[in-house]
């Protein structure tokens, strides 16, 4: 074969390489346009009926030298990818997601403005469980210029015979303590019957990891106008963490912060295993603040400081920790939780570090 021969075979395999690439991309804007209509018809996108029948038609006209099963295999790959598009666009009309909004979403929290660029703070204890408690910490975290106290009224316990929360006494104290100190109340509801009365109470409503599922509360919690707090669940990826935001915001609320707060995995060194990169997943997949929740993440106090570092170095929009006056003696959580020497020391370290 003359160089000349060869040169002109592979000229011509090249400008056959540009009709496939072209005709793939052709038939790819097909299937986007269908993709459309079925979106809008509630329709599934996949149909395997007409898949075999594409297929049926395709290796009927096939006569070589490519094999019948080669044919469908490469065609099926092809329709594969064309799905996927499909899949992409459903992606991008998320209203969560930074394709729908590039700008990022700011919430703010009694004039506390969260996803701003500044780390922001949600400490409080693990449960209510008195005012003193309570307020013991309010004193600590307006003492450290911090706005946002936390502190659960409803706990969601794996097992039922723990300290299940003083409900709404706890929701009371909250209030009470906040409207002393000047301070905003993030506090968890399981229930969605329960979050009109909360609304008197709280600033925001925390959903948690137990609770990420629990469609009729996203939905309770994206009909009413109060920011809301999302926890990962236990065993959640990143995409169900998504879609659970966006059961709220397709409601109407657009307050959402989104928190990691560790998953589960078969390391038993920490309590859960925090998932750091979530963050700049999370960040970059969607226009919500993003926050770590560094205490139920590790389990253990040891670990605070440098997986706040952690979360602030890879820019989370707050972090969560539990501050208990007295941990030893706390109703929950109390392996974790730190007593206010030490969170003052965490948030004095932390200062070093900040970015703002
Ligand atoms: C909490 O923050 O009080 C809590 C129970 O956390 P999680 O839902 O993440 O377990
Ligand atoms: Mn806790």
């Amino acid at each position: 074969m003359s160089h000349n021969e060869m040169d002109n075979l592979r000229q011509q395999l090249d400008e056959v390489n540009m009709d496939l690439l072209e005709l793939v991309n052709r038939r790819a804007m097909l299937v986007q346009e269908i993709g459309k209509i079925k979106h809008k018809q509630s329709m599934k996108r996949f149909d395997p009926v007409r898949e075999r029948d594409m297929l049926n038609k395709i290796t009927e006209k096939n006569d070589g030298p490519f094999e019948k099963s080669t044919i469908e295999h490469i065609f099926k790959e092809i329709f594969k990818a064309s799905l996927e598009l499909q899949e992409d666009d459903h992606r991008k009309a998320l209203l969560v997601s930074r394709k729908k909004k590039p700008n990022d979403t700011i919430i703010n929290i009694k004039g506390e403005q969260i996803g701003n660029g500044k780390l922001n703070y949600v400490i409080g204890p693990c449960a209510v469980e008195s005012y003193e408690q309570v307020a013991q910490v309010a004193e600590a975290i307006k003492h450290k210029g911090l706005k946002l106290l936390r502190g659960g009224a409803f706990k969601p316990r794996t097992s039922p015979y723990d300290f299940q929360g003083l409900g709404l006494e706890g929701l009371k104290i909250l209030k009470r303590v906040a409207d002393e100190y000047d301070l905003a109340v993030v506090s968890e509801i399981v229930n969605p019957a329960h979050i009109e009365e909360a609304i008197d109470y709280i600033d925001v409503i925390q959903i948690g990891a137990r609770n990420m599922q629990n469609f009729e509360l996203l939905k309770a919690a994206g009909d009413i106008n109060k920011p809301v707090l999302l926890k990962r669940g236990l065993s959640a990826t990143i995409d169900e963490f998504i879609n659970a935001a966006e059961y709220i915001i397709s409601r109407g609320n657009g307050n959402i912060i989104l928190c990691e707060r560790g998953i589960r995995t078969y390391e038993k060194a920490t309590r859960n295993t925090l998932d750091i990169s979530a963050v700049p997943i999370l960040k970059q997949e969607t226009h919500l603040p993003v926050m770590v929740d560094v205490t139920h993440s590790t389990g253990r106090r040891d670990l605070l400081l440098p997986t706040a570092k952690a979360a602030l170095a890879i820019g989370a929009d707050g972090i969560m920790a539990e501050v208990h006056p007295d941990p030893a003696v706390a109703l929950s959580d109390s392996a974790q939780q730190m007593d206010i020497p030490m969170f003052d020391n965490f948030m004095n370290e932390l200062a070093k570090v900040n970015r703002y």
